[in-house]
């Protein structure tokens, strides 16, 4: 047993080879010259004797003995601080625990962290269980017109949901150009009761609050169409809204509501579509407030959805340029944005411009509920498309 002034180091052996037992020591011996730790012998010359590679001195010695410092305990089991190579002479700063406390530490909160997410699993999934329990019946050809043109929309994407009255995985539907508006409508009809958790949501599509209140991802849950009070079947039902939507005119809020969709797809659309084309030239750091709703309001009163698209098209280029010119910087560029939209406007009007419109391939990469508005509630399908700009349909009734 070796032992120096400061740090202490008492060694205990793995072996009763004495010629091992000398390595150790060899190894081990050092003391504190007043300037600092000094070894007696550097590991090269020690692996030059023994006729061993330099780099697995330290660990052969480890097989051999276990180094520890008795005045430094561990916190949890006063086992003695053990010192694993020359490296660790000195002791790390904070209260010592060894290594077998420390793993039986991470154990013990990997454990309490597993149960923790068990018992969150299980309060997510007692929502679930009581919200897809309730039992809703609806009267489907009385329901609003509005509501009617979105369920159509749902069931006309997803022929599960026309089929059995279920669907999952919302995003893939491409209800609307974005995806704030297909998560605000999935709200409202779930508000009204149209829609419903089905039994089968996972339960990481509930988010519990601490104030044991709870919301859902939209884009999560797996939904299911309310049952018919009369009976009908989904495709039933899918038939009957489609009614519904076709009395156009003759029903009561028609007009309203094809102004409220309108505006809000053509919203939806013009912003989704300024992000796109942000993205393309990676400026990435605009803020879209107040001003740039505005801006987006006032082209599309003047100018038909894909007409918009053209002249956001043309603004974002012209603000990327900018931002890479010598005496523009980024941020100011960007800002540039809303208030060009709106002279591009003014400008096109007056100066009577041709503005082509910017449109995908209809059937296929035109969001659902655009062609279901164009092609079965106005009925004027792709022209219609083109040519409808928001002063012919008048105000939104709905916040948008
Ligand atoms: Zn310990």
């Amino acid at each position: 047993m070796f032992m120096s002034d400061e740090p202490k180091i008492v060694l205990s052996f793995l072996t009763k080879d004495e010629s091992q037992i000398q390595l150790a020591r060899d190894y081990w011996t050092g003391c504190d010259d007043g300037h600092g730790w000094k070894w007696a012998e550097t590991v090269q010359s020690i692996a030059e004797r023994y006729g061993m590679q330099k780099h697995y001195v330290a660990s052969t010695v480890r097989e051999i003995a276990r180094a520890h410092d008795p005045d430094i305990r561990c916190s949890d089991c006063s086992a003695p601080r053990e010192i694993e190579s020359r490296a660790a002479i000195r002791p790390g700063f904070g209260e010592y625990v060894c290594r077998d406390c420390n793993a039986a530490k991470v154990q013990s909160k990997n454990q309490e962290l597993l149960e923790q997410q068990m018992r969150l699993a299980e309060n997510q999934g007692a929502v679930v269980a009581e919200v897809s329990s309730r039992v809703h019946l609806i009267e489907y050809t009385s329901i609003e017109y509005f509501d009617a043109v979105v369920l159509y929309a749902i069931m006309l994407a997803s022929d599960e949901a026309c089929e059995k009255g279920a669907f999952d995985d919302a995003y893939r539907l491409h209800l609307c150009p974005g995806e704030n508006l297909t998560r605000e409508l999935l709200n409202r009809l779930f508000s009204k009761n149209i829609l419903q958790f089905s039994p089968d949501t996972p339960p990481a599509a509930i988010v519990l609050n601490e104030d044991e209140r709870w919301r859902y991802k939209p884009y999560e849950v797996r939904w299911r169409i309310s049952p018919d009070a009369g009976g009908a079947t989904f495709p039933q039902i899918f038939a009957e809204i489609g009614n519904l939507i076709d009395l156009r005119s003759e029903h009561p809020s028609y007009e309203q509501c094809v102004a409220d969709l309108w505006w809000s797809v053509g919203f939806n659309d013009a912003l989704n579509f300024l992000n796109q084309e942000i993205a393309t030239y990676r400026i990435s750091d605009y803020r879209k407030g107040p001003k740039t709703d505005e801006a987006l309001r006032y082209a599309l009163e003047r100018f038909s959805i894909p007409q918009v698209r053209r002249q956001i098209r043309s603004v974002v280029k012209n603000a990327a340029e900018l931002s890479v010119s010598r005496d523009f910087n980024r941020r100011h560029a960007l800002n540039t944005i809303p208030g060009n939209l709106i002279s591009y406007v003014d400008r096109a009007l007056s100066e009577h411009w041709t503005v082509h419109p910017v449109f995908s391939d209809w059937q296929n990469d035109e969001p659902v509920l655009t062609t279901v508005l164009f092609d079965r509630v106005l009925g004027s399908g792709l022209t219609g498309f083109r040519s409808t700009n928001g002063a012919m349909l008048g105000s939104p009734a709905l916040q948008i």
